[in-house]
Order: C-alpha cells, then sequence, then structure tokens
C-alpha cells in the first residue's frame, strides 16, 4: 500500500507518526500547532478523521483519542485513522470553550468556509480542513458536564445524499450511545445555545463525509473516555477498517427514536436542583428539576415540555459557569421520544 499524503505528513502503509500542523502564531511569536497522529494501516480503506477538544473546555475526547491509539495495531487496521485530539490549542490551553484571541469557538463554521488569511481561530481551521479534504468519515467528540447521559447528535437534513445519511446513522447506530436526530427549534433555541448547521459533523456531511458529533461525559474516571474509546471502535468495526465486533457500549442506550427539542428554561432564579436522571424517559409535564431560592424554597418546578429525555443540565456559561441561574436561562437539553 502506497504512503499515506496529507499537508506535511508522509507516513508508510503499517506505521502511526505523531506531528504538529503549525496553524498561527502568537503575538510573542510562539507558534501554536494542532497536534495530529496519523495511524496509516497495512491495508486499504476508510479514512477517519476523530477531533477532540473541538471546544477547548472538553478534553473527554481528548482522553478518548489518546487511550484510543495505544488500542490499535497498525498492521491489523484497514484504511487510516487521523487523531486530532486536540483541535483548538487556543482554547484547549486556557481551558476556555472559545479561543480568547478572537472568541469563535470551532463548533462554528471553521471549515467550510475555510479562512487561512483570518482570525486565529479561522487559521486553525483552515489547516485542519486539509485532513476533511482527505477524510472519508467524521467524528467530533466533545462532552458535557454531569449529570448528563452520553448521547450522539446525527445531522440528517444536513446530509449531501442519501447515501451520506445512510453511514452517518449507521456511523451511530455503532457507536452505540443513544442517537437524537438534530434539527435546529423554531423557538429561538438557535440564536440561544448555537445553530445545528454550523457543527462540524453537520458541515462535513453537506459535503459529502458521513459525520457524528458524540457527547461524552465529563467524568475523570472511566465512564467518560472509555466509552469514546469503545465508540471509535466500534465505528471502526463498522466502517471495516478493524476485523473487531461490535460490542455494546459501557452505559446502556435508549431504544426509540429520538429528536431534538430545544431547552428547558427557568423563569425564576436561584440554585438549579435537577430531579430526574438524565437519559431516563419522563412524560410530558413531569418535574425535571428545581430552582431553590437564598430561603431553601422551591421557587419554580421546571416541567418536561414534551415527552422524551434530558440529556443534560447546563451551566451558566458552556464549560464553566455553575448552576446558580439568572432568570429566563438555558437549564437542560431536551430530547423528545418520536421522530
Ligand atoms: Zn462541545
Amino acid at each position: 500500500m502506497s504512503v499515506f499524503e496529507v499537508g506535511p505528513f508522509r507516513i508508510p502503509a503499517g506505521e502511526l507518526r505523531h506531528d504538529r500542523l503549525t496553524a498561527t502564531m502568537s503575538a510573542s511569536g510562539q507558534i501554536v500547532g494542532v497536534p495530529v497522529s496519523i495511524m496509516h494501516g497495512a491495508e486499504p480503506g476508510p479514512v477517519l478523521l476523530v477531533t477532540g477538544a473541538t471546544h477547548g473546555t472538553e478534553i473527554t475526547g481528548t482522553r478518548t483519542l489518546l487511550k484510543l491509539i495505544e488500542r490499535i495495531d497498525p498492521a491489523r487496521l484497514r484504511g487510516t485513522l487521523i487523531s486530532v485530539p486536540v483541535t483548538n490549542p487556543l482554547a484547549f490551553d486556557r481551558a476556555t470553550y472559545a479561543s480568547p484571541e478572537d472568541g469563535i469557538h470551532m463548533g462554528m463554521p471553521c471549515y467550510w468556509p475555510s479562512d487561512p488569511a483570518g482570525s486565529p481561530t479561522l487559521r486553525i481551521g483552515a489547516q485542519i480542513r486539509k485532513l476533511f479534504d482527505v477524510a472519508t468519515h467524521y467524528i467530533d467528540l466533545h462532552n458535557n458536564a454531569e449529570p448528563a447521559v452520553p448521547m450522539s447528535m446525527e445531522f440528517a437534513d444536513e446530509c449531501s445524499s442519501p447515501e451520506v445519511r445512510e453511514v452517518q446513522r449507521a456511523m451511530a447506530e455503532a457507536f452505540g450511545v443513544t442517537p437524537v436526530l438534530m434539527t435546529d427549534p423554531k423557538d429561538g433555541t438557535a440564536e440561544r445555545v448555537g445553530s445545528v448547521e454550523g457543527q462540524p459533523a453537520a458541515a462535513a456531511s453537506a459535503h459529502g463525509i458521513p459525520g457524528l458529533m458524540v457527547e461524552l461525559l465529563d467524568e475523570h474516571g472511566h465512564q467518560g473516555y472509555e466509552a469514546g474509546v469503545r465508540g471509535v471502535l466500534n465505528v471502526m468495526s463498522k466502517l471495516g477498517m478493524l476485523a473487531d465486533p461490535v460490542v455494546p457500549q459501557l452505559i446502556e442506550r435508549l431504544h426509540g427514536s429520538f429528536t431534538y427539542h430545544g431547552v428547558l428554561t427557568s423563569l425564576e432564579s436561584g440554585v438549579l436542583f435537577p430531579v430526574c436522571e438524565p437519559g431516563t424517559v419522563v412524560e410530558q409535564g413531569s418535574v425535571v428539576a428545581h430552582i431553590v431560592g437564598m430561603d431553601g424554597s422551591v421557587v419554580e418546578e421546571v416541567k418536561m415540555p414534551v415527552t422524551g429525555f434530558v440529556w443534560a443540565f447546563l451551566t451558566t456559561a458552556p464549560g464553566g459557569g455553575s448552576f446558580a441561574v439568572p432568570e429566563g436561562h438555558a437549564i437542560g437539553f431536551v430530547a423528545a421520544a418520536g421522530a
């Protein structure tokens, strides 16, 4: 099999290389590089790109990729694995969700269009775009703060063809956490917490690369990244890159179809106390959270707007903040049961 070439990298068949894409330069002249590990299999096959820390505070994907690489023997691999454990080093190094330099987070459009002369984050995106240009499949690993349940996001409407959609579906099933069909709710949710459309996995799917976004858990123990490792290995098996069987996830998934409904909103201010287990289906109208005032009384019972499940409760700032909520705040993500 021939040498795998992308950007400045050349990897012979059956080898693993760790390198960096030079992305931008800091004000004091420090070179900011994106770490990239490429494992080029002994046999030809798909080219799977996996990114972690698209949001700088979400390092479960980073942990996943650092552990994943040691679980795969390049001699057994069909195709090529491109691992980007830190997609946004500007945010990762400062433990921020977005880059402090320009306020851009990489869940926003950074790859299509690619802007190599743009602000620092867009320059990072332009370098990583070179990896997308050789990829046949894509997984973007994120995580929510707990309490949360791992889930994957399918972007059916963005897929460039029925074939891309079919592969995206198969990747979601193989990853093994509960898939949720993502479309922007028509209630202003996108303006508050971001649009589905700009997500890298959605954008990749729109450009012919079946993409899956996964929300893992932030737990520092085994469940967060072990579920990530298992999920990516499962997808690689499903795509024929590994000979191992697809195995069930560590956390039981929900069966049935689920659609993104939008966010739970607190009308009152106070401290958020979740009173339901994320990932458990509850009936419309069930109380899922209390907002507790400073005298200890429950000032609001937050109810499920639909029958479905909450996959995560939200802190006041993405990747930081707390459960001290102001009035009218988005406090959780809801998936509705049924297509
Ligand atoms: Zn994220």
